[in-house]
């Protein structure tokens, strides 16, 4: 144990889903002449445990909010998490890359929660711009109000750039589509895994340099692709793990455990099972 606790396996959740087009996801389609067409959209929860520490990553859009949006729910997070034999009420650690709608849903379900985040994520969304409707539209206020609260409980810790969250797990902030957004880097027995939640929506953005709708600081998202593309070649993450990409369940393993709804596995430790 002692060896392996620097190991974990990454689960892959696929909890939602839509059907959009392209140039709603894509910003400012029009620039590149091609022609529209559409695209679906999933959404993700992510795992990472090992025999001695499970991390969340990332919390779903709750059912209001996915209601709200007309988007497709597959299965709840928290159901997802409990097929998992993640304890709610337990002070599990969760890692919220960004606080929109569809990240930061259900922490009111996780009332015991220690929650990592970037500073200027929390400051962003807790400050007078988050009311503006270009942030508003993508963040729910009654998951804001939570967050308010987990920070006057102390349940909170902020970092500025990048933060040790354990042995073989780190978190970068890297700005770009919110202030603060994050991606999280975990060490596994296949490998180095690098989960780009919304830095990378999809895996395109990447290929083809086509930065997402929604972004906070463009310059910074276009520095976060560059980033992220170095990691890659130079093998600091040897896995990417997009945020929405409907590619991203056939790129790894599938979890057979959970057979109602599909997830992915990274680095299995058989002894989570
Ligand atoms: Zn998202």
């Amino acid at each position: 144990l002692a060896e392996s606790n620097d190991r974990y396996e990454v689960i892959i959740v696929r909890y939602g889903t839509r059907r959009t087009t392209r140039s709603d996801v894509f910003l400012n389609h029009s620039v590149y002449g091609e022609a529209d067409g559409p695209i679906d959209m999933d959404y993700f929860v992510w795992i990472i445990r090992n025999p001695e520490r499970t991390i969340l990553v990332d919390t779903g859009f709750s059912d209001a909010g996915g209601e709200r949006r007309g988007r497709t729910s597959l299965v709840s997070p928290l159901d997802a998490w409990r097929e998992l034999g993640v304890d709610l009420e337990a002070p599990t650690t969760v890692v919220l890359t960004h606080a929109h709608y569809d990240h930061a849903g259900n922490i009111g379900a996780l009332p015991a929660a220690r929650i990592v985040m970037a500073a200027s994520e929390l400051d962003f969304w807790l400050g007078p711009l988050a009311a503006r409707a270009q942030f508003r539209h993508s963040s729910d206020a009654s998951d804001l109000a939570a967050l308010a609260a987990a920070r006057e409980e102390g349940r909170i810790t902020t970092f500025c750039g990048a933060y040790p969250l354990a042995p073989g797990v780190e978190v970068i902030e890297v700005g770009g589509h919110t202030p603060g957004q994050s991606v999280v880097l975990v060490q596994t027995s296949d490998g180095p895994v690098l989960l780009a939640s919304d830095a990378v929506h999809y895996y395109e953005e990447l290929d083809s340099d086509m930065p997402f709708t929604y972004v906070a600081d463009l310059p910074r998202m276009y520095q976060a692709f560059d980033r992220i593309v170095e990691m890659m070649r130079s093998g600091d993450a040897v896995h990417l793990v997009s945020g929405h990409d409907p590619s991203t369940l056939g790129r790894f393993s599938a979890l057979e455990t959970m057979p109602d709804h599909a997830a992915a596995i990274i680095g299995r430790i058989p002894e989570c099972r």
